[in-house]
């Protein structure tokens, strides 16, 4: 359904497939708006390094542990509220530390592999805020959601539509198209599978419970969760 105009306001389709670009093109406005001077392409007959190159770079020999190291800050801080700013800036100052340590006035390799999981985290968190506004589900299963997600972010005709609890397990609608559906179908099944082990409560270790209700929860909230 296309957005429709009623009584002269634009009611947006609630149901509009939302779609994921690549980390390092939805990145793109946070580096603009931090880091300036790397953006900006020196003049050829320039005598300083060409720093959009660099970074540039790193993205292209090293996207697999950006992307890791986004993925294992999101893990260990599975609820938005703990990704703050700070939170962010300080995982990715710690970063690379494959580079080794840079005591020079250069920015080096490692700098601009710390400025790409910044700005990439920064990107990455702001993209899934809008997508957990389209789930319906509890807090302790967001953090699946978005990994399928991002999963089948590169599926050709792929856009998520929401999630939701059925019968004790995760619900996932999207859209897909033929040549991508057996990708997302994949996709699908591990993340479903991963619901019936984790608490839609709190995300900690759980099992589905029966009994009048169906409901994946742990030990502890399934204590209090009949009297709801
Ligand atoms: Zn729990």
């Amino acid at each position: 359904m296309p957005d429709r105009i009623v009584a002269g306001r634009v009611v947006p389709d609630r149901r509009k497939a939302y779609r994921m670009e690549p980390i390092q093109a939805i990145a793109e406005p946070f580096l603009k708006e931090l880091y300036p001077r790397v953006v900006r392409r020196p003049s050829t007959d320039d005598e300083i390094q060409p720093w959009r190159t660099c970074y540039d770079e790193i993205w292209r020999d090293r996207s697999d542990e950006i992307v890791a190291d986004i993925h294992a800050f999101t893990d260990v801080h599975p609820v938005d509220e703990q990704r703050s700013d700070g939170a962010i800036k300080h995982w990715a100052s710690g970063c690379g530390e494959q580079f080794g340590n840079h005591h020079t006035d250069m920015l080096g390799d490692r700098s601009y592999y710390c400025i790409a999981v910044h700005v990439g985290l920064l990107a990455y968190t702001a993209h899934m805020r809008e997508l957990r506004t389209k789930m319906n589900c509890e807090h302790g299963w967001h953090r699946i959601v978005e990994r399928f997600h991002y999963a089948c972010s590169g599926v050709v005709g792929y856009g998520f539509i929401g999630a939701s609890e059925k019968w004790g397990m995760l619900s996932l609608s999207y859209r897909c198209e033929p040549p991508g559906a057996e990708a997302c179908r994949a996709a699908e099944e591990v993340a479903t599978e991963a619901s019936l082990r984790t608490c839609e409560r709190c995300g900690r270790p759980g099992e589905l419970r029966t009994g009048g209700w169906r409901k994946t929860l742990c030990d502890e909230h399934v204590a209090g969760w009949h009297d709801d």
